[in-house]
């Protein structure tokens, strides 16, 4: 990895080599998250915008040499990446916005984007000669452990709160997972799953914790602005150049998605390959928003304390959001906003988003198209921006809080007198 100069500690700014560190700065322990540093003239004499243009691997393996891995280290065989950016005329103008996109991170392999993250993981994991390889989830990040590890033949444990929908155990059962329900919540998987990591010797995912999981993450925003760059919107970038968005919506529990997109633009920003950072929009939901709350209040997120998070998005339901040091960052160094949605509203906005484009979502990933309607609602967003929603997580995964979200179907015999009565309803 010639191309990774440093680990750098994000709360006392020491730098590690990466061979000298596997997870977290020792001084700080559990809560001294790393940042990836990069060689980027390095970087620069091995990828650019028009080699890209001429690539065909379309993964996230395009990006290889932006990522914390081996260039020889074999990737496993799943297409993780790429996924569509669809531009969503009929939903922007019912917001009244003029240019919007919908990135739907619902055809990832295991159906959400943490499959760029665990994609990291199963190659570190290899790098590494680990046995095993663990995390703990709300659900989303064990499926895609699970799902990467079953690809390449990798022994996983995965801790899930008991109340993970069941879709997402299903999807651990079913990929061969060692699974382990936990009598209690994510931020308790968690910390079990970190200490049997530190008891067993296994290789440890977990988010915020794992310097690389962001690293994984981070390629959501150069495809977008790849793929903004290849549709084209009149406005040709100049050679070697690619668009950037004005707006980005993401959805966030532990930050490590919005962490990652930031860490991704400012690549881009250092590779001179975008112009302008875009305003990362953090979107959170009521019942579980410690960010939107330190944001507010202008609290550090070292000085961060944990609440208890309820809310139907499982996926971003966290107490203590383990990459709060980067999440916070992503917003505040951006010009961006945090903003809170309810659980109605992240109801309203599955079938919102469906039908204005669609692209189905869970909970949490319709949250953050919640949180679009909500910021055009107060006067947040300019009707001439381009804004991107990132939809994080495929609608499969949680039929019942979809169905919560929607009437009954029309239910007839079978003659279609009955058919006449129904649609005259
Ligand atoms: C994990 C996840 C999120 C939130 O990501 P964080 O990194 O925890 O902030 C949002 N949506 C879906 C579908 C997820 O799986
Ligand atoms: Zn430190």
């Amino acid at each position: 990895m010639d191309h990774v100069t440093s680990l750098k500690c994000l709360i006392c700014g020491r730098k590690y080599r990466p061979d000298e560190i596997d997870y977290v700065c020792p001084l700080h322990g559990d809560e001294g998250i790393v940042d990836v540093e990069y060689d980027y003239d390095l970087i620069s004499s091995r990828i650019n915008p028009s080699i890209l243009a001429d690539n065909r691997d379309f993964t996230i393996w395009r990006y290889k040499p932006l990522l914390p891995v081996e260039p020889d280290s074999p990737v496993p065989p799943l297409t993780v990446g790429w996924t569509p950016l669809y531009r969503a005329d009929r939903l922007a103008a019912r917001l009244g916005l003029k240019h919007l996109w919908v990135k739907d991170e619902g055809r990832q392999p295991s159906a959400s984007l943490k499959d760029r993250a665990s994609a990291i993981a199963v190659v570190k994991a290899e790098e590494r000669g680990a046995e095993i390889v663990t995390t703990s989830s709300t659900g989303n990040a064990g499926a895609a452990l699970s799902a990467l590890c079953a690809s390449v033949g990798q022994k996983n444990v995965i801790f899930v709160p008991e109340t993970a929908p069941p879709a997402k155990i299903a999807q651990l059962l079913v990929y061969g997972s060692t699974v382990l329900l936990v009598r209690g919540t994510y931020d308790d998987a968690f910390a079990l799953c970190a200490q049997a990591a530190k008891e067993f010797g296994w290789y440890n995912r977990n988010t915020g914790y794992n310097p690389y999981m962001s690293e994984g993450k981070k390629t959501a925003a150069l495809e977008i602005c790849e793929q903004l760059t290849l549709q084209g919107d009149g406005s040709r970038p100049a050679p070697g150049r690619w668009e950037a968005p004005d707006r980005i919506f993401v959805s966030v529990g532990d930050g490590c998605i919005i962490g990652g997109v930031h860490k991704g633009l400012k690549d881009l920003m250092a590779l001179g390959w975008i112009r302008k950072m875009p305003a990362l929009m953090g979107v959170q939901a009521a019942g579980s928003a410690a960010l939107y709350r330190a944001w507010r209040a202008g609290t550090d997120a070292t000085e961060m304390t944990p609440i208890e998070a309820h809310t139907i998005a499982d996926s971003i339901s966290a107490g203590l959001p383990a990459d709060r040091i980067k999440a916070l960052a992503a917003v505040r160094e951006t010009g961006g906003a945090y903003i809170q949605v309810t659980d109605d509203e992240i109801l309203a906005a599955i079938p919102a988003l469906a039908r204005g484009s669609g692209v189905f979502a869970e909970p949490a990933a319709a949250a953050a198209y919640a949180g679009l309607a909500r910021a055009v609602a107060e006067g947040l967003v300019d009707p001439e921006e381009r804004i991107v929603v990132l939809s994080t997580g495929n609608g499969l995964k949680d039929i019942a809080a979809a169905r919560r979200a929607v009437g009954e179907p029309l239910r007839v015999g079978r003659d279609l007198a009955d058919v006449k009565r129904a649609l005259m309803q």
